[in-house]
């Protein structure tokens, strides 16, 4: 048994003075049980935790570190920034570096706006789509999740049309009612709404590919549809690739599935592990914001030096260097390893991959959306979870997470994490 008493103890000095100990919930282990691990240090795919454990980590801090942690780089790069200064409040080059890199790799960007992290993004892209199109209904879908924004943080039941009810108390029901809440890859549901409120619609914003309710894929034509929809009514199409930019292709998920929206919110992995975010899309949308036009958006450190220093340096290796096939590749290995290790244990499971980005359900339905995803057993999954964990494999403690590959996982990390899995799960019943 992997001893971890240094973190128990120092959770429960957290706890006097952080809510829960953790500065943000999906830390807890909430759905698995037990005491956060406290993590001392990242070294390529692995972590090491303050009582000398070591794990082979496959959370990359939820996303951004797809060059594994501490790329040297990217530490480099930072150092060099550091010696210039932490923030100066004024335009620097650096920026400008970045907002033109943003757009060379993202097919919808012409112009951009760098924020500090991905709920600034999309709150901000929002109020954008609003202000370009004067109205005030947003569309999203259930199990989608675009960061802490109020009027956002409804999930809603599976019923048509369901008028947002918010998901936490602290947001008065005046901030949701403008939020339509749909079920993911229904199209006939997309249609329904568009038909009896397209004109009120200022925009559609979701996951192309969903991480939130557990990875969950877009069938054939969905995202075609949100985009001929969105057109047809004049909405603005917002694909929320905080989690999906520079994760599932260079150009993120729009790239890989050849859809066009008409904003992208992006964050984690463009800031290369540092707090970014940025929103962005066509030269007629982003011209609203102010102080070219009238939507007021704003921020202290937004665009901070060595933030944009660390998030550049990320972005220079993966287009230079293109990890993508060998991600890839490492990737469909370790999920055809996880299915075949559930399937020698006689467990139901569904393993959703596409790119290095990953979950194994345990469900016995393919999981298209969130009143499937809310089926999946999750006391298998706190089972397999603490199994893994105390052999050295670091995944989300979540069912209802991705897992990620980084481009600095070996092929023996993968094969060793499927041995342990293979142990793991034949113990769970
Ligand atoms: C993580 C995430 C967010 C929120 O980003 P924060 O930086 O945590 O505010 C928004 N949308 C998606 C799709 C995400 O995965």
């Amino acid at each position: 048994m992997m001893q971890r008493e240094n973190s128990r103890k120092q959770i429960e000095k957290a706890c006097q003075f952080i809510p829960g100990g953790v500065n943000s919930p999906a830390r807890a282990f909430g759905g698995v049980g037990g005491d956060p691990v406290v993590i001392d240090r990242g070294e390529g795919a692995r972590l090491y935790d303050i009582d000398g454990n070591e794990y082979i980590d496959y959370i990359g801090s939820w996303g951004p570190h797809i060059l594994g942690h501490r790329h040297p780089a990217v530490i480099e790069a930072i150092e060099k920034a550091l010696n210039k200064g932490t923030s100066f409040g004024a335009p620097t080059v650096q920026e400008t570096e970045m907002a033109e890199l943003l757009c060379e790799a993202v097919p919808s960007l012409d112009k951009v706006r760098m924020v500090n992290s991905g709920t600034e993004a999309t709150m901000s892209a929002i109020r954008v789509a609003r202000g370009f199109t004067g109205r005030d209904v947003v569309v999203k879908f259930a199990g989608c999740y675009h960061g802490h924004v109020d009027s956002l943080l409804v999930q809603a039941g599976s019923g048509a049309l369901t008028l947002g009810v918010p998901s936490s108390p602290g947001i008065p029901q005046g901030c949701t009612k403008d939020t339509i809440v749909l079920e993911y890859n229904n199209i006939e549901q997309l249609q329904q709404a568009f038909e009896e409120r397209g004109s009120e619609i200022a925009c559609l914003i979701l996951e192309p590919v969903v991480g939130n309710m557990g990875t969950v894929i877009p069938e054939k034509d969905f995202l075609h549809e949100t985009r001929r929809l969105c057109t047809e009514h004049e909405a603005v199409l917002i694909f929320d690739e905080v989690m999906t930019g520079f994760r599932l292709a260079y150009g993120g998920a729009q790239q890989r599935l050849e859809v066009t929206p008409d904003m992208t919110t992006l964050g984690k992995i463009i800031g290369g592990g540092m707090p970014v975010g940025a929103y962005g899309g066509r030269a007629e949308i982003m011209n609203v914001v102010s102080p070219t036009g009238p939507v007021y958006q704003a921020g202290t450190l937004s665009g901070n030096p060595v933030a944009m220093a660390c998030g550049l340096a990320t972005l220079k290796v993966l287009r230079d260097e293109n990890p993508y096939p060998e991600l890839e590749q490492l990737s469909e290995k370790l999920a055809n390893g996880l299915s075949e290790a559930a399937q020698k244990a006689g467990l139901p499971y569904q393993m959703a991959q596409i790119g290095s980005m990953m979950t194994l359900f345990f469900n016995d339905q393919p999981v298209k959306n969130f009143s499937i995803s809310s089926k999946n057993n999750t006391e298998r999954f706190a089972k397999y979870f603490h199994g893994m964990l105390d052999h050295g494999i670091y995944l989300p403690c979540s069912q209802f997470e991705a897992m990620f590959v980084s481009a600095a996982h070996s092929e023996e990390d993968i094969n060793r994490t499927i041995q342990i899995a293979e142990q793991v799960l034949a113990g769970v019943d």
